[in-house]
């Protein structure tokens, strides 16, 4: 299984020990033709304005496109999902539009940059603590758009279809769960 993390800025080794906590294997990526190889690709969090420059020079949004609709899985954590995103409220960035839902950047205002809370996230038999930086706010969802966790009534772990995608970072967590989730949709993919 050959998972993906962009590795142009943020979370990046964070992340591939995350997966491979969780008994995956992930490499960093940042070319073309190592995005068209993989079975599944993680945008981490980072400041999303430099992460989109990225992929405009290095042309990676048509390949990442290609891959998610060809049903790879992809995860966006904060800065990712940022990426990932139909619509971005404020402070527009360029994002790929693989995720039908809204969202506004730096949402929880500067009192509040960075906190730590527990969340539930269906599917899990006890709460997860979830830490959020700067994070986004999911303002809109799409009608496919699965809310797996919400954190003062609004969306922070949203699924549609093969994009998974969260405000917060588990990769800052010691808590594997979210990647085991990521792992088993690649299972899933390979399968079908
Ligand atoms: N505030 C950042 C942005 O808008 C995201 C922060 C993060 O990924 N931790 O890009």
């Amino acid at each position: 299984m050959r998972i993906g993390v962009l590795a142009f800025q943020g979370d990046v080794r964070e992340h591939i020990q995350a997966i491979e906590k969780a008994g995956g294997k992930a490499m960093p990526v940042k070319r073309a033709v190592e995005i068209s190889k993989l079975d599944g690709l993680i945008i981490p969090g980072g400041e999303s304005t430099t992460i989109a420059r990225f992929i405009k020079e290095e042309g990676l949004t048509e390949p990442i496109r290609a891959q998610v609709s060809s049903g790879m899985p992809i995860y966006g954590t904060c800065a990712g999902l940022i990426i990932l995103a139909r619509r971005v409220e404020n402070n527009a960035v360029f994002s790929l539009k693989i995720l039908d839902v809204e969202v506004k950047r730096n949402a929880y205002g500067r009192q509040r940059e960075s906190f730590e809370d527990e969340i539930e996230v269906e599917g899990f038999e006890t709460p997860y603590r979830g830490v959020f930086i700067r994070a986004p706010l999911i303002s809109k969802v799409g009608p496919q758009v699965k809310v797996l966790a919400r954190y003062q009534g609004k969306p922070v772990l949203v699924l549609e279809k093969n994009v998974l995608a969260s405000t917060f970072h588990p990769e800052l967590t010691s808590d594997d769960r979210i990647h085991r989730l990521f792992l088993s949709l690649i299972d899933g993919s390979k399968k079908s």
